[in-house]
């Protein structure tokens, strides 16, 4: 593989090979894009095949880091770590303090924090090492578990796109499918049930589904292969990526795919295929992003209020989005990618002109 290539082709601006043999770290810092701020993104352990695959991985998550970034309007760029190991049984404490000192080499230039793999204990560990690291414990001033965020971001944008696609309708009428009920997806089942939405939920691990939605009133329990054809109105992807598949996009009985799964598209031309169906789709990493504002506010000033209120804009930004895609005729997928590529290049461009002093950090767009 033509590393360089690579990635020219995919616009990074720096990858980092982290080795120390001592501790069996090897690892992979990809920073894609820092026009708007330090590239943040998660540390994945992960048994790649190979070298070439966790390179790729690496690229690929970094940037759509700096989309989701800059898509939720915040002062970040995009970056992401892979850690080649097996998180079950290759963890140490000297692996990932070996990590932090890595990141702290690079000066601030990327933060990182948890991901598939990897949890808040191994970054305590991170945080020995660099205060370059979010996403750790609420005892440390960190901000804690992302997931009621991301499931209350996800719940705002259900509520645009109903506006949009189906105007006039209140929840309480309106059935929403859910596919899983792990972290997100139990949060954002009790903010629909509280909205007074009927639910019709699945989940692989049958016991989490009961769990999650017990107490509940208006709710089925399906077989997860039958949620995909399920009448509703919203069908929300809370378990996998590439649920949205030459087959399954074809069964969807739905007005509405809105849901926190990242990488929801099988491939982008799915999602033409539900714009000509007149599926409304909420691109999932505008519509995910509440975990990510929550832990960018731990490099300002973290506040639970700040959070709620940022999160909230989900609504916003999922409108804009529709209004880019009817404007220009586009999918909201490519409305969204758009949207981003637009911010990068005008917020770029104002780093261009000469300051003396460096500018005060940079805020996000939330007023405090
Ligand atoms: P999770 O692991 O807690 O939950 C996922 C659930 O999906 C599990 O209960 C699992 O059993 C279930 N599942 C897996 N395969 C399934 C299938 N085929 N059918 C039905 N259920 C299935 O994960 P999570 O933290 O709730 O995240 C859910 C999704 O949202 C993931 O794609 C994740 O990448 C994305 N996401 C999460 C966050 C966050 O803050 N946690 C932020 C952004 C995006």
């Amino acid at each position: 593989m033509h590393s360089f290539d690579l990635i020219r082709d995919m616009g990074h601006e720096q990858v980092v090979l982290c080795n120390d043999s001592n501790v069996g770290l090897r690892a992979i810092i990809a920073i894609h894009n820092t026009h708007l701020g330090p590239a943040l993104g998660g540390s994945r352990m992960w048994t790649y095949e190979s070298e070439d695959a966790a390179l790729v991985d690496a690229l690929r998550l970094s940037k759509g880091m700096t989309y989701k970034a800059a898509v939720s309007g915040l002062n970040l760029g995009g970056g992401k770590t892979v850690i080649m190991g097996d998180p079950e049984k290759d963890k140490s404490e000297g692996l990932f303090r070996a990590l932090g000192r890595f990141i702290e080499g690079l000066n601030g230039r990327y933060i990182t924090a948890e991901d598939v793999g990897t949890c808040v204990d191994d970054m305590e560990y991170v945080f020995m090492e660099t205060s370059n690291v979010v996403g750790v414990a609420e005892s440390h001033g960190g901000s804690g578990d992302p997931s009621p965020f991301t499931a209350y971001g996800t719940f705002r944008g259900i509520e645009a796109c109903v506006e949009r696609r189906l105007p006039g309708r209140k929840l309480k009428d309106l059935t929403v499918a859910i596919q899983g009920m792990g972290h997100v997806g139990a949060h954002l089942a009790h903010r629909l049930a509280e909205a007074g939405a009927t639910l019709c939920v699945t989940d692989i691990n049958e016991e989490r589904c009961r769990e999650a939605t017990d107490g509940l009133k208006k709710v089925t329990i399906v077989k997860p292969a039958e949620i995909f054809s399920v009448p509703c109105d919203v069908f929300s992807p809370c378990a996998l990526g590439a649920v949205l598949n030459p087959k399954t996009a074809e069964t969807l009985k739905c007005s509405i795919v809105a849901g926190a799964a990242n990488n929801q598209l099988e491939t982008m031309e799915m999602a033409e295929v539900l714009r000509k169906r007149n599926i409304l789709y909420a691109p999932d990493y505008a519509i995910n992003a509440g975990g990510l504002m929550n832990v960018f506010l731990e490099l300002e000033f973290y506040s639970k209020e700040r959070a709620t209120r940022m999160v909230s804009r989900i609504y916003n930004t999922i409108h804009t989005i529709c209004d880019i895609a009817e404007r220009e005729g586009l999918s909201t997928a490519r409305a969204a990618d758009l949207m981003a590529e637009r911010r990068l290049e005008t917020v770029g461009r104002l780093k261009r002109s000469y300051l003396r002093q460096a500018p005060p950090r940079s805020r996000s767009r939330m007023p405090s």
